[in-house]
């Protein structure tokens, strides 16, 4: 499993309806809220606002980003793209996000939930779950540098 925060744009909005001029635009106001927050790590991770995506904010955003996430759910079985990692919105929904952990144990995948928002108790209690099948060794967790890392091992485009 792999959390981390990322640009997810100034308002949310469905980035295939923006050219690609404006995408950019939005892209770099952005950062500069990441600048001004100053957590600069999160200025080279993406996440699709309601995982939308086509080839062309795909070529746009491998212009910016390291890994970008969404759409395509929790099936990362044949990953090769960082531009274009499956992930699921899991919301507030801790028993969503327990099933989700407990079919990634068991289909052996790479789930990356995506978090708006989670009552702080819930999220503990989701950590918790991830941290104690990572003790017993049935489920790695994995950093998005690790991911990262891995994906250019493979001779793909960051
Ligand atoms: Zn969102």
């Amino acid at each position: 499993m792999c959390t981390r925060c990322g640009n997810h744009h100034t308002a949310h909005q469905n980035i295939t309806e923006f050219s690609s001029a404006a995408l950019q635009a939005d892209i770099g106001r952005t950062d500069e809220f990441f600048e001004e927050c100053g957590i600069p790590a999160g200025r080279d991770l993406h996440i699709y606002p309601f995982g939308a995506y086509s080839g062309r904010t795909m070529d746009v955003l491998a212009e910016h980003f390291a890994l970008t996430f969404g759409g395509g759910g929790s099936t990362n079985y044949s990953l090769t793209n960082p531009i274009c990692v499956g992930s699921v919105g899991i919301g507030g929904d801790l028993a969503g996000a327990k099933a989700l952990v407990d079919l990634t144990v068991e289909h052996r995948s790479l789930a990356i939930p995506l978090v708006h928002h989670m009552e702080p108790e819930q999220f503990d209690q989701l950590v918790a779950l991830v941290h104690e099948q990572d003790r017993m060794g049935t489920l790695d967790v994995v950093t998005a540098r690790d991911l990262q890392t891995h994906l250019q091992s493979l001779g793909t485009k960051s």
